[in-house]
């Protein structure tokens, strides 16, 4: 198989930057309220794809309108530990076929 091979840049930094901004458990809620402002968060859903869409995630996120701050529930935030794993999962096993075929050639 080639993939792995047309798997665009931008698309793996747009998963490090989400990784960063998800691993400051600080932005986990239980309530819909902002933390920041004391403001009602509301709901968005943002979709992330990997495996170059063959799976696709609805993450749910909680936005304040006022202070722009995003949060993550705890449900939300489960899925979305389960999502980065298996994306670094598929990342090494690319890194692991494209070293493989390096010693062959
Ligand atoms: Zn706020």
């Amino acid at each position: 198989m080639e993939e792995g091979k047309d798997m665009p840049f931008e698309k793996l930094n747009k998963f490090e930057e989400a990784e960063l901004e998800f691993d400051n458990r600080a932005f986990e809620v239980a309530e819909g309220i902002c933390k920041h402002c004391g403001e009602k968060l509301m709901n968005v859903v943002e979709n992330k794809s990997i495996l170059d869409g063959a799976i696709t995630f609805h993450i749910i996120k909680l936005r304040c309108l006022k202070c722009g701050k995003e949060y993550l529930d705890l449900d939300q935030a489960e899925k979305y530990d389960f999502l980065l794993t298996l994306n670094k999962a598929v990342e090494s096993k690319k890194a692991l076929s494209f070293l493989t075929r390096k010693i062959e050639e």
